[in-house]
């Protein structure tokens, strides 16, 4: 038997391939467990086509034995298995990928299940395991072959005795080092956890011997140690089943497996989008603010998957800052990824995905606005200072998106209201949209400068947060009405009172004016008569676009 060598370039990009390409060692279960489901959805295309095979789903499976004695990690499947020309030219070809090949040759539509395209995967296998064992066979093939390889050396392939076809897959695990220890690979739970992580819905059965602790059956206090085999994935992900067919709990039991979080989210959206750019997505907008919400330690994003498998845990670029709170996944077959499958090569497909969700988030939260107030409310207690946030930061660009879902307390109602509802139902006289910034309702409600705008009649939004006046100077106006702050020199409603007969005249409280002035020089600009007041002797009013409210939150901020 000739030792075969790897081609030299092939040695260097193995080297690669083991040291750099992957930031996480556990994913090269992930990338056997696909390897294997390829081979098994191989069969289930050739039976598309050929009369003589049939496709019984029943004996198609995966298999995983971890070997602590001998510290091997075995994967067996049941798939297409390789010839020997295939052992050659797959394996012992580094970025050869056969299943890119066979969706090519086989004219697979949409390629919809079959994962494998870069022919590096199976690689990652060395970076937990010294020697690598493969024996296959073929379908429709009598003859068995062994691959072996202990690395860039090179590989050995010789026939063997198999009798089913399909695939096997021994890892002789790495020897430990003082920095390195591999023994969690031959571990059940750890072994468990991966699969669950990366492969859960891979759609053959994953199986794995399990070992359990129950209950002797007769007594109620005698354990014994019940060996069995166990499907340790869940194969058909939730995201894939009918929306008719899920209840509210399936919703909540998805959230709380994914650790999304610890409450029971307000609301979930399940899309199943089929236009240029295909995806399916679970998304919830939670109940309750993550404990680091407001933090630096945040972090935004979904979970992205490709066909099934987990390529990101929080993938960013999907959720735009104002909608940061949302929490779920998105799944896409159309997603073109790099050679890790850790990232992606362009994000054309992720940027229309992102658009069209965010249009989606901001439909449901209308709808929640309009159907369920009270949830709405609650929602917007918690995350409407993010929506605030979003209006400022992007410069008005998000106005049209953010607009509509923007809550302000209301002199009228004493709670909170939108700016939909404001302007429907302002007098046809009132120019403007009136608000007040406060520290608080209570102080606001002390106002002096609110006593005119309350007087006419008109109502007024309570700005107790800094957001908010900032944000309101983003949108400038809505529903083509301009905001107005109270405490503006010009209200806009002075003019009748104008001509009012009992007006002070300036030049007779000169004496009084001017010794206010020269006591409070340097801390106002002018004092002057005012008509606005009805019960308050004084009040301070602003000129320009920044209120004192404003001036207050500029001066407390950090670079200033
Ligand atoms: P990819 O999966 O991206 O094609 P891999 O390096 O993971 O690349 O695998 C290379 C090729 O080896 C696959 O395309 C496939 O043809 C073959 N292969 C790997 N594992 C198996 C298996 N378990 N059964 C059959 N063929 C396999
Ligand atoms: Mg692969």
């Amino acid at each position: 038997m000739t030792k075969k060598e790897f081609k030299a370039e092939s040695k260097r990009l193995l080297d690669m391939m083991i040291n750099s390409i992957y930031s996480n060692r556990e994913i090269f279960l992930r990338e056997l467990i696909s390897n294997a489901s390829d081979a098994i959805d191989k069969i289930y295309y050739k039976a598309l086509t050929d009369e003589s095979l049939t496709f019984a789903q029943d004996s198609y499976y995966i298999k995983i034995v971890p070997n602590k004695d001998d510290r091997t990690l075995t994967i067996i499947d049941t798939g297409i298995g390789m010839t020997k020309e295939e052992l050659e030219n797959n394996l012992g070809t580094i970025a050869k990928s056969g299943s890119l090949a066979f969706k090519k040759e086989n004219e697979v539509k949409d390629g919809y299940d079959i994962i494998g395209q870069f022919g590096v995967g199976f690689y990652a296998a060395f970076m937990v395991a010294d020697v690598v064992t493969v024996t296959t066979k073929a379908l429709g093939s009598n003859e068995a072959y062994k691959w072996q390889s202990s690395g860039a050396d090179g590989y050995t392939i010789e026939p063997c005795e198999k009798d089913a076809v399909g695939t096997e897959i021994t890892l002789k695990l790495k020897e430990n080092t003082e920095d390195d220890n591999y023994d969690e690979y031959v571990e059940q739970h750890r072994l468990q956890s991966i699969i669950k992580k990366y492969s859960d819905f891979i759609r053959y059965p994953i199986k794995m011997e399990t070992t359990e602790s129950k209950l002797v059956e007769g007594t109620d206090d005698e354990y014994e140690e019940v060996i069995e085999e166990k499907t340790v994935n869940s194969m058909v992900p939730i995201w894939r089943k009918n929306k008719q067919e899920l209840t509210d709990e399936e919703y909540e039991q998805f959230y709380k497996e994914k650790h999304y979080g610890f409450d029971t989210p307000l609301k979930s959206i399940h899309l199943s989008v089929d236009g240029t750019i295909r995806y399916q997505s679970i998304l919830y907008i939670p109940e309750t603010m993550p404990f680091d919400y407001y933090t630096k330690e945040f972090e935004k994003g979904l979970e992205l998957y490709s066909n099934g498998v987990l390529i990101m845990h929080k993938c960013a670029d999907l959720l735009p800052d104002h909608f940061s709170f949302v929490k779920g996944m998105v799944d896409s077959e159309d997603l073109s990824l790099n050679i890790s499958r850790e990232m992606l090569q362009q994000d054309r497909q992720l940027k229309l995905i992102a658009k069209n969700i965010s249009k989606k988030i901001k439909n449901e939260l209308q709808s929640l606005l309009k159907k369920d107030r009270e949830k709405y409310e609650k929602f917007y207690e918690a995350f409407g200072r993010q929506l605030k946030y979003g209006v400022y930061s992007d410069f008005g660009a998000n106005k049209e998106a953010l607009q509509d879902l923007l809550m302000f307390f209301s002199s009228k109602e004493k709670k909170r209201i939108t700016l939909h509802e404001y302007v429907s139902r302002m007098p046809e006289d009132q120019k403007y949209i009136y608000y007040a910034s406060g520290d608080s309702i209570d102080r606001i409600e002390k106002m002096p400068q609110t006593e005119m705008v309350l007087d006419k009649g008109y109502e007024i939004l309570y700005f107790t947060e800094d957001i908010d006046e900032f944000a309101i100077k983003m949108l400038m106006t809505y529903s083509e009405k301009e905001f107005k702050s109270v405490s503006s020199g010009d209200l806009g409603i002075e003019d009748k009172e104008e001509d009012n007969s009992n007006d002070a005249d300036p030049q007779e409280h000169k004496e009084l004016l001017d010794s206010m002035k020269e006591i409070l020089a340097g801390k106002v600009k002018d004092i002057r008569l005012s008509k606005r007041l009805k019960s308050h002797p004084v009040c301070i009013a602003t000129d320009g676009d920044i209120t004192i409210e404003m001036e207050k939150t500029l001066n407390a901020m950090p670079n200033n």
